[in-house]
Order: structure tokens, then C-alpha cells, then sequence
């Protein structure tokens, strides 16, 4: 996945643009810039590569999906459905706006179980955020269709699926609104930076004032701005705007690669009877970014995740003993270990934490086994590493 893997004089050139140029914020000093605005080239680039009508960069891709919701008007009092696997950025975002999360089960698409969603919905849902992770998606038919029929938000989280499509609509631009993260270990990357995406001009036009105090960007005199509402700032630099103007320039070629070296791994793990895959959705293509695999218990995942780092097969996540992703270890918000006081209302709407039991996304993260796939890998590496992975499963199985 990581765009980092292949950096060059493409990048070098986007960035000493800027340097040269002098002015590394992306408003105002219209009349010293000659013309460079990267920030908004780059918005017009994931505007076709995304297919959307609007894109609004902002700092990071947990910048995004709090822009996102803001944009769309979450708040206190609301209830936001999203899954118990995901990133941490998930439920910041949420509650950073003083809103609920409700987390619910993932099915074997490891992403929102439909089912999970309807189950979750209360008087107070607002929204349901639908996390498109490891490369690929949840069942967005069913999705849409609950959110239509209860008139519900959705957001698209496609920070791990930069690439891939569901019946040929890229991924995030299928949700309300949709994030990307381009921190430093995307499919693209800015270094830092992420990107909000809509159809809606309201949406946009929120999502652009938010993210820089309320500024409301009519003319080239910011102290002449005026406020329509409350901001904060989650502004991108030109600097990190302009490396992502030389990646996604990129993105083809790495979704490529991505696939090449995916499909021979795949192939290799797939002669093992007891090994299978994640469901993706009919119409579903996948970024290629990750390859998802599941094994017959928590016991053989555990002991193959073992080996695999023994025998130098790196970039392989057992998340269900790993504490970026999964709900397990997420000590900190069932605790609610925060440095500052926390509403009422969201201390009671979390409460639910405490005695949930996930026992069906259990079922699946006890067994999976998530690899990253990388650019930068020689076709002989890759093919070596399959052998290698399958040589390893096939000990324990
Ligand atoms: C990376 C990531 C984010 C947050 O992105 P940052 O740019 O690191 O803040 C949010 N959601 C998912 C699913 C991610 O993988």
C-alpha cells in the first residue's frame, strides 16, 4: 500500500515549486505565488480520480472524517453507527464533535454487518460510517438501503481503499460524504493530509469554512472574510499538498502493482484447502492494498502470525492481538481514559462498552490474517514470499 515505497524526482520537483515560491500556505497571498496553488491542483486531481463534484484537502485523514461529519451537521446528541474494526481516527472523529459512536459487529467483508447496523439504529442515529478497510468494502447495497429507508447519513471512510470501486463508482464517493487519508503509510501519500470528498455543494461548501475557522473565502482579503459559522483549523500546507500532486499522478501505476503482487500471493495461499478469503461484494474491486485471508481458528492464525515473523514475513497483522485496529484493545475508550472531562450524555451513551460482547467480529479477527502489499517488492521477492507464507500456513493447518 504505502506510496512512500516509491518516491522520486517527480515528488522533488512538486515540492521545490513550493520552496522556491515561497508560500507554503494554500489561502491568500495570491499576489506572491506566480500562480502556484498546489493545494487546489491537487483538489481538482481527486476530483476526476475520485469522481466527485467537490474534494476539500484538509490536515489529516481523522481531520477528514470530522470535517466530514461536521459538514453534514453531527453533533451532540447524535448517534453515529461504525464498526468495531476500524482505526482509532473512527471514533476520535465522532466524539471529537461531541457525538456517540455505536460500535457494532463487522461481517466477512470485515467491514459494517448490514444486519449489525439495522439492529443498532435508535431515535438519536444520525449517521452510520462505514469503514472500507484493508483495501476493500462493506456491502454498500445493503448499506445505501438502510440509510435510505431511515434516512440516514452515510459516511465513507476510504483512508485503506485509495483505488478501489463498487459496480465501477470509486470508493468514497459512493457514501454522502467520503474521507481519504494521505498520511504516510496510504496508497498515496502527503506525508500528512486528507481529503474530504462530496456531491453535495453544502456539504463542500461547510467542509470548506469549517476547516479553516469559518473563513468564508470570498475575495483575496482574509482579514475581509467574513464568518457564516464556527470553525477550526485543519488546513493542508502547499508542501504536503504538492507531494501529493506528484503521487496521484502515480495512483494508476500503483493500484497496478498493488494487483500484480496481490494476485500471485492470493494464488499461492488459495491451493491451501483451509485457508479462504473475505468476502467482496458482487461489483466490488478491491485496492489491492492488503491481502485479508482467514484460517481455521484463533489458535492456527495465532501460531502462523508467530512464524511469519520468525521467517522475516513482514507487514503480516494478526489484529486480533494487535492494537491499532480492533475493538479488543481499545482499553482507553472503554474506560474512557480522557484528559479532559467528557459530556454526560456521551459517558452514558458509551456505557454500553463496558458489557458488549463482539462475538461475532471475534469470529472473524481471531482467524484473519491481513498483509500489506507492497510497490516496491521485485516479482522473484514476491514470489519467494508466497512460497514462503504458504510453506508456513500449511505447517499448522
Ligand atoms: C489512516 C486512517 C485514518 C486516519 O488517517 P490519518 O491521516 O492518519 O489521520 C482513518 N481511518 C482509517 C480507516 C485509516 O486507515
Amino acid at each position: 500500500m504505502p506510496g512512500f515505497e516509491l518516491f522520486g524526482e517527480l515528488e522533488r520537483k512538486e515540492v521545490n515549486d513550493v520552496l522556491d515560491n515561497g508560500v507554503l500556505m494554500r489561502y491568500g497571498f495570491d499576489g506572491m505565488r506566480n500562480g502556484h496553488w498546489k493545494s487546489k491542483e491537487l483538489e481538482a486531481a481527486l476530483c476526476q480520480s475520485f469522481e466527485t463534484n467537490h474534494v476539500q484537502l484538509v490536515s489529516s485523514g481523522t481531520a477528514a472524517v470530522s470535517v466530514a461529519l461536521a459538514a453534514a451537521g453531527v453533533g451532540a446528541g447524535d448517534e453515529v453507527i461504525m464498526p468495531s474494526f476500524t482505526f482509532v481516527a473512527s471514533f476520535e472523529a465522532i466524539m471529537m464533535l461531541g457525538a456517540t459512536p455505536i460500535l457494532v459487529d463487522i461481517d466477512d467483508t470485515l467491514a459494517l454487518d448490514p444486519k449489525a447496523v439495522e439492529a443498532a439504529i435508535t431515535s438519536k442515529t444520525k449517521a452510520v460510517m462505514v469503514v472500507q478497510m484493508c483495501g476493500s468494502m462493506g456491502d454498500m447495497k445493503a448499506l445505501k438501503a438502510i440509510c435510505e429507508t431511515h434516512n440516514l447519513l452515510l459516511i465513507e471512510d476510504a483512508c485503506q481503499a485509495i483505488g478501489g470501486s463498487y459496480n465501477g463508482q470509486p470508493l468514497g464517493s459512493i457514501g454522502d460524504l467520503g474521507c481519504f487519508s494521505f498520511d504516510f503509510v496510504k496508497t498515496i501519500t502527503c506525508g500528512e493530509g486528507g481529503a474530504v470528498i462530496t456531491n453535495k455543494q453544502k456539504y463542500y461548501t461547510h467542509a470548506d469554512h469549517y476547516s479553516d475557522h469559518g473563513h468564508d473565502h470570498v475575495g483575496n482579503d482574509r482579514g475581509a472574510e467574513t464568518h457564516p459559522f464556527l470553525g477550526y483549523n485543519f488546513r493542508i500546507s502547499e508542501l504536503h499538498a504538492a507531494v501529493g500532486l506528484a503521487q496521484i499522478k502515480r495512483l494508476p501505476e500503483f493500484i497496478e502493482i498493488q494487483k500484480k503482487n496481490f494476485t500471485i500471493i492470493r494464488e499461492a495461499l488459495s491451493q491451501i484447502p483451509e485457508v479462504t478469503f473475505r468476502t467482496v461484494p458482487e461489483g466490488g474491486e478491491e485496492s489491492y492494498a492488503f491481502l485479508n485471508f482467514f484460517l481455521p481458528d484463533l489458535e492456527v492464525a495465532q501460531n502462523v502470525s508467530k512464524a511469519f515473523k520468525e521467517h522475516g514475513v513482514d507487514a503480516c497483522f494478526h489484529y486480533y492481538d494487535n492494537n491499532w485496529h480492533y475493538i479488543r484493545k481499545w482499553e482507553h475508550l472503554t474506560n474512557l481514559k480522557s484528559l479532559f472531562p467528557i459530556s454526560e450524555e456521551v459517558k452514558k451513551g458509551l456505557e454500553y462498552l463496558k458489557t458488549k460482547e463482539f462475538s461475532q467480529s471475534d469470529q472473524y479477527i481471531a482467524r484473519n490474517i491481513s498483509c500489506l502489499i507492497k510497490l516496491s517488492w521485485t516479482e522473484d521477492e514476491v514470489r519467494e514470499r508466497a512460497n514462503k507464507m504458504a510453506e508456513i500456513i500449511k505447517e499448522f493447518v
